[in-house]
């Protein structure tokens, strides 16, 4: 029996805020191409085919959503996600995780977490003072 944890930045390296610590921002703008956008469904669609062919009924599955922000991604995507590979209706133990600034979660996100029992951590600090002075908003993610 096989455990597979897949680590899937659906909205590539964008983000809502620019933390003073965040070194994330400093790195993509290195690289050739800094950010990919949000996942096309047609991406995230040929991604689960290629992991459910080395799964076996079962095997467990976690799928662990990161970013940047991985909310940016729209409520749409994670709904798609879900709804598809429950209808591939394979014997897979699947376990969702998201690790989130929390910026965007309202009523609808929270009823579709607990709806899918996505383990959702936000990360943050534990002092309002200190999350005032070091996390910033941009106007557009990016
Ligand atoms: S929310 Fe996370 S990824 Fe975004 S700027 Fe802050 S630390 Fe970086």
């Amino acid at each position: 029996m096989k455990h597979l944890t897949i680590m899937l930045k659906p909205a590539s390296s964008l983000c809502n805020l620019r933390c003073k610590y965040c070194f994330y921002a400093d790195i993509t703008s290195l690289r050739e191409v800094s950010s990919f956008g949000v996942m096309k469904e047609s991406a995230m669609t040929a991604v689960m085919d290629h992991i459910f062919i080395d799964l076996d009924d079962g095997d467990y599955l976690t799928l662990s959503f990161q970013g940047g922000e991985p909310m940016l991604a729209g409520l749409p995507f994670y709904r798609n996600l879900v709804q598809y590979i429950a209808g591939k209706k394979r014997n897979i133990h699947i376990n969702y995780t998201l690790q989130t600034n929390g910026i965007l979660l309202d009523d609808d996100w929270c009823k579709f977490l607990a709806k899918s029992r996505k383990a959702t951590t936000r990360s943050g600090s534990t002092q309002p003072d200190r999350e005032r002075t070091n996390r910033f908003f941009v106007p557009s993610p990016c």
